[in-house]
C-alpha cells in the first residue's frame, strides 16, 4: 500500500493565505515566472542581508518540521530564536511599518505563531514572539486562543489548496502590488 502523501504547511505560505486567499488559489495553480522568481529571490536576499544582520545573538536553524494531525506537516524556518532554560524567543522582522491600531497584521500573525507551535512541539518550552516592524516591536501572545486561530487559518489554507476555490475577496490597497492583479480584476468583472 502506498502512504499517502502528507501536506506540506510553510509559515510563509499561511502569511500569503491570510493576506489573501486568492493569492493561495493562484501560486497552486500557476507556477511563479521568471520575473517573479527573480523577484522573490532578491527580496529574500535583502531580507537575509539587511534584517536579518540585525538579530544579532539570535539563533537561526536549518528547515524546522512537525507533523500535525490530519496528515499536515507544518515545516518552517523561523528569521531567529533564543533559547533559554524554560523559554523561547522567537523574533520575525518585517521591512514595514506595524499597523497604525491594534498589534500585527493578522498574516504576520498567523506566520509567527507558525514558528512558535514548531518550537514548542519540538521543545516543549514557554513561547515569547515578537515581531520587529521598522517603527516599533509587537508582542504576539503563544496563547489557546492564537493557536486555536493558527488551526482553523491552516485548515483554512488546506480547504482552499485542495478546492482552488476563488473566495470573493475585499479588494483594495493590498491588491495594487499584486503580481495577480489583472486576474482578480477580470475574474469580478465576470461575477
Ligand atoms: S489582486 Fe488583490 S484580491 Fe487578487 S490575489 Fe492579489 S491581493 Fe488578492
Amino acid at each position: 500500500m502506498v502512504a499517502e502523501e502528507k501536506f506540506k504547511v510553510l509559515p510563509s505560505k499561511l502569511h500569503s493565505h491570510v493576506y489573501c486567499p486568492r493569492i493561495t488559489v493562484f501560486e497552486t495553480i500557476f507556477k511563479p515566472s521568471l520575473k517573479q522568481r527573480i523577484r522573490m529571490i532578491l527580496g529574500r536576499i535583502y531580507h537575509v542581508f539587511f534584517e536579518i544582520l540585525k538579530l544579532r545573538g539570535y539563533r537561526r536553524e536549518e528547515l524546522l518540521e512537525i507533523e500535525l494531525g490530519g496528515n499536515i506537516v507544518l515545516r518552517g524556518r523561523p528569521d531567529g530564536y533564543l533559547e533559554k532554560e524554560d523559554e523561547i524567543s522567537v523574533v520575525e522582522v518585517k521591512s514595514y511599518r506595524a499597523p497604525k491600531w491594534g498589534d500585527a497584521w493578522d498574516s504576520d500573525k498567523a506566520q509567527i505563531l507558525a514558528y512558535g507551535l514548531i518550537l514548542h512541539k519540538l521543545k516543549g518550552k514557554n513561547i515569547v514572539l515578537k515581531i520587529r516592524y521598522i517603527d516599533r516591536e509587537v508582542e504576539v501572545p503563544f496563547n489557546t486562543e492564537n493557536v486555536s486561530w493558527l488551526f482553523e487559518v491552516i485548515e483554512d489554507y488546506k480547504r482552499t489548496v485542495q478546492s482552488s476555490w476563488i473566495k470573493d475577496v475585499r479588494r483594495g490597497v493590498k491588491c495594487s502590488k499584486c503580481p495577480f492583479k489583472e486576474l482578480c480584476d477580470l475574474i469580478d468583472s465576470l461575477s
